[in-house]
């Protein structure tokens, strides 16, 4: 089936209408019509060759919400009209030890990723969420809770089960307390769900004016990272720091704001390296982790968690003509907090 999408044909050119062809599903997969498409950051970083290994034409798009169109023979999860969301991941294989541990992204074959990579014959070019249809292997699609307003629903399927992940590795809990440093379409997700789970959330940010949204978010306190006051007023407060920084920044002063034996895990993926002084670390036996969006069945606890809790993204919706102006406006950081692409408009 041909179907429309919208594309980059180089690291320096612009998104522009574009067709593709989607399989007809086979037995097992899931044929879905895009309703909502958000738009991560590392669209941008992977549309625009930052990290340096990008394929073209390249359909971006990873955080995709829809309807059932089609499903095959051997389905049992969907049926057409069902509600459904698809991540970074369209297949993976299934038997080796971190696909069977339910950590699928990290695949010893390599996952499928949604775009910007092949599906599993290593051949075939996958193309993400910019597009009207998408047909994806049932184990790859999860259940959208119906009580969520769809658009902001899309961003969980990325910058929410990011987010999440850490939140569960590191056990938070009422009264742990979490700093979530950079207030973007990640940033925001953590501070709502760290607040959900009954953490004290504070948002560690560059900019002054997103205060009042932080507090909104569920932040109950707000400190300025490029201010100096900001290491002592909070040295030693932090039992976990989420960093959603997209840009290179001082990573080594964030250490002085964690408890003995607290964490600092990056899901911000700067294209250039970060710097760390070793004593940083070894003074309070702190933690430096990173972590990868997370596997399917994190991703469906998530959206389960976000149904109860009426918890969504907070989006600007767009038309696919202005994502070429979102890519910049991201880039400037002008976004509140996630830009989402109504499909229809494709
Ligand atoms: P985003 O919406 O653009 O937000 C990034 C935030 O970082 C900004 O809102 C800003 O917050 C802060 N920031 C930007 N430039 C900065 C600078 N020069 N110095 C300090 N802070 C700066 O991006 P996003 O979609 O949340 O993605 C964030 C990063 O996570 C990207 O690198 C993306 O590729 C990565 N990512 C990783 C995973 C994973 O699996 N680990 C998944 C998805 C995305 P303030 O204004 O508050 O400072
Ligand atoms: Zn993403
Ligand atoms: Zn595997």
């Amino acid at each position: 089936m041909k179907v429309r999408a919208w594309a980059t044909m180089s690291a320096d050119s612009k998104l522009v209408p574009f067709s593709i062809d989607r399989r007809d599903p086979t037995e097992r997969d899931v044929e879905i019509e895009i309703l909502w498409s958000g738009i991560c950051h590392s669209d941008i970083h992977q549309a625009r060759g930052e990290w340096g290994r990008s394929a073209f034409p390249m359909v971006p798009g990873h955080e995709i919400v829809g309807r059932v169109t089609r499903v095959g023979a051997k389905v049992t999860k969907f049926a057409p009209g069902d509600l459904a969301g698809v991540g970074c991941m369209v297949d993976a294989c299934r038997t080796c030890t971190p696909c069977t541990e339910h950590h699928e992204q990290f695949c010893e074959a390599g996952p499928a990723w949604t775009y910007n990579g092949t599906e599993l014959d290593r051949k075939t070019p996958t193309f993400g969420g910019y597009s009207t249809h998408v047909v994806v292997t049932e184990h790859f699609v999860v259940k959208v809770p119906s009580t969520l307003e769809l658009s902001s629903a899309a961003p969980l399927l990325c910058a929410g089960i990011t987010t999440w992940s850490p939140l569960k590795q590191w056990a938070v809990t009422k009264g742990s307390r979490v700093g979530v440093v950079g207030l973007g379409g990640l940033g925001h997700m953590a501070v709502k769900l760290a607040h959900a789970l009954g953490a004290e959330v504070t948002m560690l940010s560059t900019s002054a004016a997103k205060k009042a949204d932080a507090q909104r978010l569920g932040a109950s306190d707000f400190a300025l990272t490029t201010e100096r006051a900001t290491f002592k007023t909070h040295a030693g407060r932090f039992d976990l720091l989420i960093d959603t920084v997209a840009a290179t920044h001082d990573v080594d002063a964030l250490f002085r704001l964690l408890k003995p034996f607290g964490a600092l895990v990056i899901v911000g993926i700067p294209p250039k390296s970060l710097e760390l002084k070793a004593g940083s670390l070894v003074g309070g036996n702190k933690r430096f982790a990173g972590s990868s969006i997370g596997g399917m069945r994190e991703t469906q606890e998530v959206l389960d968690f976000c149904g109860q809790h009426r918890i969504g993204a907070d989006v600007e919706v767009i038309p696919a003509e202005a994502v070429n102006t979102a890519y910049e406006r991201m880039i400037k950081n002008d976004v509140r907090y996630r830009f989402v692409i109504d499909a229809k408009t494709i």
